[in-house]
């Protein structure tokens, strides 16, 4: 593995990663510094926690350094555009720290603040701005913002961007970009709209791919405990008090149960914040930062709002409610086991989640080890884990509750996407389906036991969310 000085970096540069306690490139930096140096164009395959960050702010600064003239005011020598002020944030904070000794202008604009400072900035003119497309946008079509003397343009999680509705967005921009520059687009997957946009903005580009997902989460320790929704609350109470548990970060699917869980953990006396869209940045900015000093010891975070959360040495990541994605899962869990350390992902999945835990291990690959050993445990499944095998075959009677009116509608969608049978001719002919179902039951999440005669017609059967039918599944991944 070369080190930095190998890489060809200039002195205030190694002084800077000196300072930072870098001492060896991760593999992103040391595939593709060189090549940025030299001018290329980079498709850069990497999630974050991979040392992206670095790996395209060290060129541009050396590019700005080596080549230094006057901006123009309105103007930015190079944009790198990311999906949340998050991430923007954090990208900013970097290029402070690699850039320390070199004395250039950096900016940040995002959204959910005021436009007067980023205005202000924008009229001096950037060495390198960060932003969010909305904003950036907006002040553009005020004309605040000129791109016509761009020559570095950076587009970071790409992917992400694509899933927040960015994509007329990131076209508008694109647009105003002048066609000599030097591109690099980062994207932790690359589903076919990304490679359209790759080809559309990239020239002869250079391909870099490191620590595909399923090898990142290979660090992680995972677990997934079964649990009854409505006992969610008090597991996780029971596991906040181990001492071992001593930075965490929980992941619930809403806005609005993210704050119910800050209200009831608040309650049991645990001290914890919250973070998500509808909290103002200067809320979001102080949770994260109490966070991250240990005032508080549990951050409670819904997927975008966490996107890109850089906090060294949290000890777990805990999946309150599976997310819809199993992407997401993958972003979730990265937050842990950070520049080499150990990390656990705990992973709550109820009756009506199981679904989502049998795509999510599809997606890395491997079963998440069953934790059994707690109060909660789900009564109803049987073995670590809950199976379905002996419902359909009707041989053997399995007493369990009713389930409830959200499962059996879940339990209806999984066994028409699985089937293709629709859930008033399944209920109609459970007899002849009933070979079909035991066949398919073990290749899905299918594996509760469940009485056909339980899944009664009816006019509207709401698929699960993160199902998408079987012939849209193949380009989500
Ligand atoms: P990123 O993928 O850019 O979000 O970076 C993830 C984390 O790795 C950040 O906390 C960086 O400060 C850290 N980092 C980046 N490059 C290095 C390096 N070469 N050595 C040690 N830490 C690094």
């Amino acid at each position: 593995m070369p080190d930095f000085s190998s890489l060809q970096l200039i002195a205030p540069l190694l002084q800077s990663l000196e300072e930072a306690g870098y001492t060896q490139p991760t593999p992103i930096q040391s595939q593709s510094i060189p090549h940025l140096l030299a001018g290329k164009d980079l498709l850069g395959i990497a999630q974050t926690g991979t040392g992206k960050t670095a790996a395209f702010s060290l060129p541009i600064l050396q590019y700005l350094a080596n080549k230094p003239h006057k901006i123009e005011p309105w103007h930015a020598r190079a944009l790198v555009l990311a999906p949340t002020r998050e991430l923007a944030s954090q990208i900013y904070e970097s290029l402070q720290v690699y850039g320390k000794h070199l004395g250039f202008f950096f900016s940040c604009i995002y959204g959910g603040v005021g436009q007067d400072k980023q205005v202000r900035d924008m009229k001096r003119g950037v060495d390198v701005l960060v932003a969010t497309p909305g904003r950036l946008l907006d002040l553009m079509n005020q004309g605040f913002v000129k791109l016509g003397a761009l020559e570095i343009f950076v587009l970071d999680e790409a992917d992400r961007m694509l899933d927040m509705g960015f994509i007329v967005d990131i076209k508008r921009i694109i647009a105003k970009l002048p066609a000599e520059r030097q591109t690099l687009l980062f994207s932790a997957t690359m589903p076919t709209d990304i490679s359209v946009l790759a080809q559309r903005l990239l020239k002869s580009p250079v391909r870099v791919e490191v620590t595909p997902a399923a090898t990142t989460v290979d660090r992680i320790d995972q677990k997934v405990l079964f649990v009854e929704s409505s006992k969610k609350t008090r597991l996780l109470c029971n596991l906040l008090v181990q001492e071992s548990v001593d930075h965490v970060l929980v992941f619930c699917r809403t806005k609005r149960g993210a704050d119910r869980l800050v209200k009831d953990l608040t309650k049991e006396g645990i001290g914890c914040a919250a973070i998500h869209g509808n909290k103002s940045q200067g809320a979001r900015e102080k949770s994260l930062g109490n966070f991250r000093s240990g005032k508080v010891k549990v951050l409670v975070a819904t997927d975008i709002a966490a996107r890109g959360i850089d906090v060294d040495g949290i000890s777990h990541v805990i999946n309150f409610d599976l997310p819809n994605e199993p992407e997401s899962y993958v972003h979730r869990i990265g937050r842990t086991a950070r520049a080499g350390k150990e990390g656990t992902a705990i992973s709550f999945c109820s009756a009506s989640e199981l679904a989502l835990l049998h795509g999510i291990e599809k997606a890395i690959r491997k079963k998440v080890p069953v934790d059994v050993a707690h109060e909660f445990h789900t009564q109803g499944f049987m073995g670590d884990r809950p199976v379905a095998s002996t419902i359909f075959n009707g041989k053997k009677k399995v007493e369990l509750p009713k389930p409830e009116a959200e499962e059996v509608e879940t339990l209806k969608a999984v066994i028409r996407e699985v089937t293709h049978v629709s859930p008033k001719r399944l209920a109609e002919t459970p007899r002849p389906l009933a070979k079909t179902l035991e066949s398919s039951a073990s290749r899905t999440a299918l594996r509760r036991p469940v009485n056909l005669g339980e899944l009664r017609p009816s006019r509207r059967v709401k698929r699960p969310a993160g199902l998408a039918p079987a012939h849209q599944k193949s380009h989500s991944r």
